[in-house]
């Protein structure tokens, strides 16, 4: 599939671009924050049962109408995605692995019953996106352009049943470095009032409903003083599952013969793409890494003689984050000496390398 189209017949069709002036761009450029500015551009695409996908369209970033018995409004038939594009060092511009973004979009779709968009059709409107908005990719310190894919239920039905009318979009952010003044460890709180996910729901895929779910838990983690909140497992509360928004690894030993240990993919907590690149980097660089259950007693007792060393964070938005303190019903702990280990330093910068192309791109993980 050509930039220039969607779907099989289905033509990307490029509009005259309402654009901000460069130097009013440049402005936002210089401090980007996350989530805060959006570019000139965005990519919409419809689709009505029957119909299939049409009017694919790239147009000025605007405001969107919409019927208020809008399903998803109601139902929260909703699924997104976050993935980003890196200035190169050649002046070019890619985005990291977007092929297993588009995988798990489609996943998602077919979790909450839509109609997926073709892994290409996301590829071609996510490029169409870029492409358009090119100088709004901020070259500044691992700065990025975070890209936004979404796909909600436009259909105006007030009954519970799939919809028949869907919206695709994708929008575009600036974000700036996410630790500009050094990398600090966060603290988190295990959440044992409330649970993100059950076997059988809805925890593996990105549906925006887990989101405001969340978000109760989150705020009783910043009301004990931390900054993000930990998921255990919904049965038991004994397995650590992730954090926030972010995929969860503990070091075990240290140096060449570290072991990295990751949550197992229940079903119940997010396949981040980080986690996954992750998981090949550190086997690259020698490490053993076993995806298996990890309990919060082997977390704190691991700490406490020694052998959990590090545990860091993994997003797209943050690339690497490193844990310091816990703080749990059960007693608080602190893993290391709270600053960031060596090996997490060591992963991050790694896979920082790679994603702005500092490093040979030899896994084809740039696009
Ligand atoms: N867990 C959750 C709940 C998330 O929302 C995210 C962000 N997509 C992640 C983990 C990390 O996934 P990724 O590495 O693909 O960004």
């Amino acid at each position: 599939t050509s930039p220039r189209e969607f779907t099989g017949g289905v033509p990307v069709v490029v509009e005259e671009i309402r654009r901000r002036p460069a130097a009013e761009r440049q402005q936002l450029l210089d401090d980007p924050g996350f989530g805060r500015y959006f570019t000139d551009s965005m990519f919409v695409a419809r689709y009505r049962a029957g119909e299939g996908w049409y009017d694919a369209r790239l147009t000025s970033y605007a405001p969107l109408q919409m019927d208020p018995a809008t399903a998803a409004l109601h139902y929260a038939q909703s699924i997104f995605e976050g993935l980003k594009a890196y200035a190169q060092p050649d002046g070019s511009v890619a985005t990291f692995r977007p092929e297993a973004n588009a995988a798990r979009f489609v996943r998602g779709a077919r979790r909450l019953a839509m109609p997926p968009v073709p892994e290409e059709a996301f590829l071609a409107a996510v490029d169409a996106l870029v492409d358009a908005d090119r100088d709004w990719v901020p070259t500044g310190p691992d700065q990025t352009l975070y890209l936004r894919p979404y796909q909600l239920a436009t259909e105006p039905f007030l009954g519970v049943r799939p919809a028949h009318e869907y919206l695709f979009l994708v929008i575009a952010s600036p974000a700036g470095a996410y630790f500009p003044r050094g990398v600090h460890p966060v603290s988190v709180y295990l959440s044992e009032d409330y649970i993100r996910a059950a076997p059988g729901g809805t925890g593996d895929v990105k549906c925006a409903g887990n989101y405001a779910a969340s978000l109760l838990a989150q705020e009783q983690a910043i009301a004990a003083g931390c900054d993000q909140v930990v998921w255990l497992d919904a049965h038991e509360k004994r397995y650590v599952e992730e954090m926030g928004g972010m995929n969860l690894f503990f070091v075990l030993g240290t140096g060449a013969d570290a072991e990295l240990v990751t949550p197992e993919l229940t079903g119940t907590l997010l396949p981040g793409i980080t986690r996954d690149s992750l998981i090949t980097v550190a086997r690259e660089r020698g490490h053993r890494v076993t995806e298996r259950k990890f309990s919060v007693e082997e977390w704190r007792a691991g700490v406490a003689d020694g052998t959990v060393t590090e545990t860091f964070a993994c997003g797209t938005a943050a690339v690497i984050t490193p844990v310091g303190e816990v703080k749990a019903r059960t007693g608080d702990f602190t893993v290391g000496d709270g600053t960031p280990g060596p090996l997490t330093m060591a992963l991050r910068g790694h896979l920082l390398d790679i994603q702005h192309g500092r490093v040979p791109d030899t896994r084809g993980w740039l696009h």
